[in-house]
């Protein structure tokens, strides 16, 4: 007998159980009540579940959209709605702060997923170089160069953008471009901006 049976037979199972990855998360959060701020005939807006700033939510599209690989001119609508839905819901929640809509050029999870996230990055769950490259450098693309590349090429494509570059990448204050030895001296420098942001 396999262990993974066994494992489910222990927790009285009767049918082998397969536990989704961990990618597929924002589908569940998708129906979450607690996590669903707005939805329309095309797309849920969702609050990040673990947010990197004290605004950031996101946009999904109901039609299943993996990442921006699989986009094409037909999806050119969908990523205008998309876009306006994400500026409405950060003006609603967070009138007057900085934002900015956008997306990871790999995202980490699956369904097409549009950041709209507020500049102040005032967040507890912000904690790695890897989280703050991933929102503050290039890495970070913005819904309207994704638009334009629709509309333009007909595909995105940024594969000239690697996550192993997060990593890589010096770590710079977003606002005035400071160098900054490590992320809590980093997260101790932004807050000067924090009042800007
Ligand atoms: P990325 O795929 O890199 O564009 O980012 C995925 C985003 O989803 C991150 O900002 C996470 O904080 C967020 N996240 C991860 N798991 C969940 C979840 N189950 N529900 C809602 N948001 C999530
Ligand atoms: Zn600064």
């Amino acid at each position: 007998m396999s262990k993974i049976k066994r494992k489910h037979e222990d927790e009285g199972q009767s049918k082998p159980y397969k536990k989704k990855h961990w990618s597929l998360g924002l589908l569940d959060s998708m129906t979450d009540p607690d996590l669903i701020v707005e939805e329309d005939d095309l797309v849920t807006v969702i609050k990040d579940k673990y947010p990197k700033a004290k605004f950031h939510y996101l946009v999904l599209p109901k039609e299943n959209i993996t990442n921006l690989k699989r986009l094409n001119t037909s999806n050119i609508e969908l990523l205008k709605h998309i876009h306006i839905c994400g500026e409405k819901i950060i003006k609603k929640a967070a009138g007057g702060r900085n934002f900015r809509l956008g997306y990871h050029a790999v995202a980490s999870m699956s369904r097409l997923h549009l950041h709209a996230i507020t500049q102040d990055f005032d967040s507890s769950c912000l904690k790695t170089k890897k989280h703050w490259n991933s929102f503050t450098t290039k890495f970070f693309v913005d819904s309207k160069v994704i638009i334009k590349q629709l509309e333009e090429n007909g595909k995105v494509d940024l594969a000239y953008l690697n996550p192993s570059e997060l990593l890589k990448a010096e770590l710079k204050c977003h606002v005035c471009d400071m160098k900054q030895g490590n992320m809590p001296k980093l997260k101790a420098h932004i807050k000067q901006h924090v009042q800007d942001a």
